[in-house]
């Protein structure tokens, strides 16, 4: 019942995606509390996998890890170091002249990273930027410099190596580990893989890597069933309307656990299912804040538990509903389910 977090699974990934890049360090991205699942437990069972580097979004997230992997483990800060938010024992990737400014005259002689923007416009100094500074930044001994590709998700894309070229043009020739690739780049070939790689999303069992092992499993509980007769309608707004006597299922999660309202049927039809093991209860009406109905007419009994995510409908299928990726469904379950760590 609730989150279910397999353990081994994570570490399988993980090992999996550390063999497709031998030659490189491979770190792991345990950022929005570990993509949703627990920073604290995703980087304890990943420090024991052999990950030795992690990465983080923001200066706030580093506490939790830390006291996850211990001292001697790296953390690496995304954002860099941002005016007010001093990255501590973590490592900040400079992105700009005035960070890297602010963090040498607040933190001289401490690890820092560079990173650099090579066309995704997001995040990093631009190739300008980078050359007005390189030789002061390189004299005090960055760590790390790395980039991050735009479109690594798909292999034939030509911003994968036009992305390539540009980090080696600002690169080649210095004496410093490199990283460029995600769990996209890594699947791109070895001449993504530099000194380190920075999986995420295909540790926690996501596409790209399509020979992941799922690692999550969400059971959400049956607290009530009902026969609703032709004609009777279910939920807000009366959007779905049963056109023959339909058994119903009440579980107990919605909205505010993160299981988009997007999900809702679109009428009459519906949008996704819940699982009864391989049987499918497709979701009635909208879904609201705590609760969600499915049509369960077709189960001889009904399970205490539906899942919503199971290896029978991933993560991505569930994305894949509304539109979206399964970085966010992932990341937006919320802190109220029950987890179990298997
Ligand atoms: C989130 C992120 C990653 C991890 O990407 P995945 O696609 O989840 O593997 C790596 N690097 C940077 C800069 C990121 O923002």
């Amino acid at each position: 019942m609730g989150l279910r977090i397999d353990l081994a699974a994570l570490q399988a990934n993980y090992r999996a995606l550390a063999q497709r890049a031998p030659s490189a360090r491979a770190a792991a991205v345990v950022k929005a509390n570990g993509y949703g699942l627990g920073a604290d437990v995703v980087a304890s069972a990943l420090a024991a996998a052999g990950a030795r580097d992690f990465f983080v979004a923001l200066t706030r997230e580093v506490a939790p890890v830390r006291a996850a992997v211990g001292g001697d483990a790296r953390i690496f800060v995304l954002s860099g170091h941002m005016a007010g938010s001093d990255p501590g024992d973590a490592i900040p990737m400079l992105n700009s002249a005035e960070q890297f400014f602010r963090d040498r005259a607040m933190r001289p002689g401490r690890p820092f990273g560079i990173q650099l923007d090579t066309g995704m416009n997001r995040l990093g100094m631009e190739p300008g930027e980078w050359a007005a500074i390189r030789d002061e930044a390189l004299s005090q001994r960055p760590v790390l410099v790395m980039s991050h590709l735009a479109c690594a998700d798909e292999p034939d894309h030509p911003m994968n190596r036009r992305q390539l070229t540009a980090f080696r043009e600002m690169t080649d020739g210095i004496d410093v580990p490199r990283s460029l690739a995600a769990t996209g780049g890594i699947l791109l070939g070895p001449e993504y893989h530099f000194e380190m790689t920075r999986a995420g999303i295909g540790i926690y069992g996501g596409l790209p890597f399509a020979d992941a092992r799922p690692v999550v499993r969400l059971s959400l509980p049956v607290i009530q069933t009902r026969e609703v007769l032709e004609g009777e309608s279910v939920g807000y707004g009366n959007t779905w309307t049963a056109t023959k006597t339909t058994r119903v299922a009440t579980v107990a999660a919605g909205y505010a656990d993160g299981i988009h309202r997007a999900l809702s049927s679109d009428g009459q039809a519906a949008r996704i299912d819940l699982l009864a093991g391989t049987q499918r209860c497709p979701v009635l009406g909208r879904v609201s804040m705590d609760l969600i109905t499915a049509d369960v007419s077709g189960l001889e009994e009904v399970p205490e538990a539906l899942d919503l995510i199971s290896p029978v409908q991933t993560v991505d299928d569930v994305a894949a509903a509304i539109n979206t990726i399964g970085y966010e469904i992932l990341t937006s379950l919320g802190g109220r389910y029950p987890r179990e760590i298997v």
